[in-house]
């Protein structure tokens, strides 16, 4: 009987809490996490198809796994999510080591496929519907949302939980993976996530960070009444225990005044909204399908500082677009500047099968045009991110500490005091040297040093 099991996670937030529901899912079945790919009896990839580079890490995973499983030829290798879905037959070609091929839409299954594979039923593949062949409705039954009860022992971290509130998305961006890979838009009922969420306080959870790929365009609509995200933030307020909500990633295009009230007027909504502006030239736009222009974005920039002022804003930015001028880049320069972003995610074009954008363009801007590119908007940003970062030094700020620092996990010592790292609730990173115990806890800090990306503190106090 196969006991143990590896899962391996790239990719977005959506991969991470896949991965945790699964991981869950598999201990319920009575399988044991193992220390390492080689010493588990089941290996799973937890794939992502945003960029192709991505992709070539997982093959050359699965390249350094052939000789393990000529050695034991009952370990199972499996390809899930967005590439498995994606890629379909094609992994079993490239990589015949691999036993099970299961898409994001069909994760619930996964636990009955392994049985059939351990049974001798031999390779399984169980993706859902193709987006582009099928009509939306028969692809609901095909793209099912992965959202297993869960159980307080089998969560990684008691005091934050990721809560999936929608999956898949209709906008179809030109450069975009994500409608085809992950389906059509569904919204969670919003009872189910409250339900949900209660259950996660209960057991100790502070902050709840609430998941969808346009997740202020969520709406669930039963009974006659329509519950928006504004309203589903309002239904989390009176939970007791939980203390903050987040919620990523915002399309622009939804980012209504009731949603900004809402964030202005409710104690546990955090101040933090991550509204990727992709570009700041209209031309570039268009060819993206955003369905937005640059002076629509500023104009919801402005309605956001007056409604929430200091809330920290972020964005996602993809340079090298095909046809990106250097005027057009100008144009994203100077958006970022305007914007004072408190970070940006920066990423250099790259063309992914069945998109749009890879159909009808070629990718034309050179690499090393797109490197100086990147590194040039990176500086620009870095350069904010500082400033910002700036306004507080010897501020006190309070933060849900989350564990060690990378510094202290890669130390040996166990001493009780170590470095600590914890957010804020606009998700700043701070950390300082304080005793484990405060790990899970609310804490007020003082802020001593700033860089970039990272505020440095002491700890004064617990905050409760
Ligand atoms: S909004 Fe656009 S970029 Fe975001 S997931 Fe949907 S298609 Fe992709």
């Amino acid at each position: 009987m196969l006991r143990s099991f590896f899962i391996q996670t790239v990719g977005c937030q959506m991969n991470a809490l896949d991965s945790e529901l699964l991981d869950a899912e598999l201990r319920r079945a009575g399988y044991q996490p193992a220390e390492s790919p080689r010493r588990a009896d089941i290996v799973l990839f937890n794939t992502c198809s945003v960029r192709a580079h991505a992709e070539e890490k997982i093959y050359s995973a699965l390249g350094r796994l052939k000789n393990a499983k000529q050695f034991n030829p009952r370990k199972i290798i499996g390809v899930i999510g967005c590439m498995a879905q994606k890629d379909r037959q094609l992994i079993f070609r490239r990589a015949p080591q691999v036993d099970l091929v299961v898409g994001p839409g069909r994760l619930h299954r996964l636990p009955l496929l392994l049985r059939r594979i351990a049974d001798g039923g031999g390779p399984c593949l169980d993706v859902s519907a193709d987006r582009s062949a099928e009509k939306t409705e028969s692809l609901l039954g095909s793209f099912v949302p992965f959202t297993p009860l869960r159980v307080a022992e089998h969560r990684p971290v008691p005091h934050q939980a990721m809560v999936r509130i929608m999956s898949g998305c209709d906008k179809f961006c030109s450069y975009c993976v994500v409608p085809f890979v992950r389906g059509p838009e569904q919204s969670r009922p919003a009872a189910a996530i409250v339900d949900e969420v209660k259950r996660l306080a209960d057991a100790g959870c502070l902050e709840a960070t609430l998941l969808g790929q346009t997740v202020n365009g969520y709406k669930y609509r039963a009974g006659g009444r329509t519950v928006a995200l504004a309203d589903l933030l309002a239904m989390l307020e009176p939970i007791e225990g939980l203390r903050r909500v987040k919620f990523v990633t915002n399309h622009p295009r939804h980012m209504t005044d009731g949603l900004l009230q809402a964030v202005r007027d409710l104690k546990k909504a955090s101040p933090y909204l991550h509204v990727p502006a992709q570009s700041g030239s209209d031309a570039v736009l268009k060819r993206m399908k955003r369905g937005y222009d640059a002076a629509a974005y500023r104009e919801m920039l402005v309605r956001i500082r007056e409604t929430v002022p200091g809330a920290a804003v972020t964005s996602d930015f993809i340079v090298g677009f095909p046809g990106e001028t250097e005027e057009d880049f100008r144009r994203t320069v100077e958006l970022v500047r305007q914007a004072r972003f408190k970070n940006s995610y920066i990423f250099k074009y790259s063309p992914r099968p069945k998109t749009k954008a890879a159909e009808l363009f070629d990718d034309d801007v050179p690499e090393a045009v797109k490197r100086r590119r990147n590194n040039e908007l990176l500086a620009v940003q870095n350069t904010i991110s500082l400033e910002d970062n700036r306004s507080l030094l010897h501020r006190t700020v309070e933060i849900l500490v989350e564990g060690p620092s990378k510094v202290a996990l890669k130390r040996t010592d166990a001493g009780e005091s170590i470095q600590l790292v914890g957010r804020t609730v606009c998700d700043r990173i701070v950390v300082f040297d304080g005793p484990r115990k405060l790990i899970g806890q609310i804490v007020t800090v003082r802020i001593e040093r700033v860089e970039a990306f990272t505020l440095f503190g002491s700890t004064l106090e617990l905050t409760e």
